[in-house]
């Protein structure tokens, strides 16, 4: 072993075959030589070579090691192999943004008439991307039913080249059958990208289902108090190598110090999807009882149309339901605008429950008839539930809910 191996030999040998909470803690940890319990940040643009013949080597890949923060930095490698191995994945590669995430994906495996098909519940961002700036550079982008997947096989063609999915989807709870959308991305020769910001590798685990890649916003969940903008891309590494060239070049790589907050976010996820379901769980029981409520989207339901697909796919319900009450536009407004305590922002995956209303914010951009294809009522209002006591968060929403 050299130097650089001994500095990185891992701490874990003995992790083959373990469980995802143990990789959580304990994935991807290298000690310096300073022997640190807790994973260090190393916040350096770049590094010293001891010669001018190691820097040679460096540059010309011939010798490993680290050249610049651009390209390999230690608190982001420790993020990157945790999250893989939470996923079940060769390799990841983190990025500065969920946005980026997409982006890098968008560019390394795309090019010019090259056809695209998105689930149409996908997040508003995506739908710019893909509308605005991959379209100009001659990639076509069709949309489907996230929840048919002869759907995507009769709008695929001889250039599709990738699916694009979120399940489940926002704000309908809308659950696509990963696998089965699996096959059929085998048969047309395309590449299967789901966005498993909502569920994160704790309650679903998009590639063991047949996916090909699997999008993060660390933004979200994986931070889970609402500090750090991060994203990662997860998958084999002969997909993941082009997009790390993209990310190099390009320049939308993930801060060490960001990268700390979410390898240390990793730590407690297992334990926070389980508080976050089973508050979201209390909350829409709670709401289905209640008189002026009339609908309530929940994977934890056993109304939901896909309660056995969701069993199968899902070990958790996740923390985001959404709910529609009485009066439209102004009762949601009403109830949204009534609490005291809860954040009113499009934001979710934070210790604090996060409300919006989904048709004049998230969805605004869409016209009433494309909202109502997909569901989403002027009374529907999404709740992201955080981590406060459920009958704090219910005794804030019956202010507005009891006076509509
Ligand atoms: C927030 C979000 C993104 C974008 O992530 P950023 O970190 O905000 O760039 C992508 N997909 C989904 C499902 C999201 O909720």
């Amino acid at each position: 072993m050299n130097e650089l191996e001994q500095l990185l030999a891992p701490y874990q040998s003995d992790l083959d075959g373990a469980a995802i909470e143990t990789l959580a803690v304990r994935a991807g940890q290298y000690r310096s030589q300073e022997n640190e319990h807790s994973e260090a940040i190393f916040p350096t643009s770049s590094y010293v070579f001891r010669s001018a013949a190691e820097a040679a080597a460096r540059f010309k890949g011939e010798s490993p090691g680290n050249v610049y923060s651009r390209y390999t930095n230690p608190t982001v490698r420790t993020f990157e192999e945790r999250l893989a191995a939470m996923e079940g994945a060769e390799a990841c590669a983190a990025t500065s943004s969920g946005m980026a995430a997409i982006y890098a994906v968008a560019i390394a495996h795309l090019k010019a008439g090259d056809h695209v098909i998105c689930s149409r519940s996908v997040f508003g961002s995506t739908i710019v991307l893909f509308e605005k700036f991959l379209r100009k550079f001659g990639v076509d982008i069709s949309y489907a039913d996230p929840v048919n997947a002869d759907d995507w096989r009769a709008k695929s063609n001889a250039n599709t080249r990738l699916f694009f999915l979120e399940s489940p989807s926002n704000p309908m709870l809308e659950v696509a059958d990963i696998g089965a959308l699996s096959v059929v991305s085998r048969e047309v020769g395309a590449m299967l990208v789901v966005d498993n910001c909502f569920c994160t590798p704790v309650i679903q685990r998009p590639l063991a289902l047949g996916a090909d890649l699997v999008i993060h916003s660390a933004t979200k969940y994986i931070d889970g108090q609402g500090r750090c903008l991060g994203g990662a891309v997860v998958g084999p590494m002969s997909l993941i190598d082009p997009i790390i060239g993209v990310l190099r070049s390009a320049g939308p790589t993930m801060s060490p110090f960001n990268a700390w907050v979410f390898t240390k976010g990793l730590e407690t996820l297992g334990i926070r999807m389980k508080a976050h379901s089973e508050n979201a769980a209390q909350m829409a029981a709670w709401l289905l009882a209640h008189p002026k409520v009339t609908k309530v989207n929940f994977c934890g339901l056993e109304s939901h149309p896909q309660y056995d697909l969701i069993q199968r796919q899902q070990t958790l319900p996740g923390g985001v339901l959404s709910f529609e009450v009485e009066g439209g536009r102004d009762g949601a407004w009403k109830v949204i605008d009534s609490t005291r305590m809860i954040s009113i922002t499009a934001n979710l995956g934070d210790t604090k429950s996060t409300i919006t209303h989904p048709a004049t914010t998230t969805h605004g951009r869409l016209s009433e008839e494309e909202r109502l294809a997909a569901g989403i009522s002027q009374g529907l209002i999404r709740l992201a539930v955080g981590l406060e006591n459920v009958v704090d968060i219910q005794r804030d929403l019956a202010h507005g809910l009891d006076a509509l």
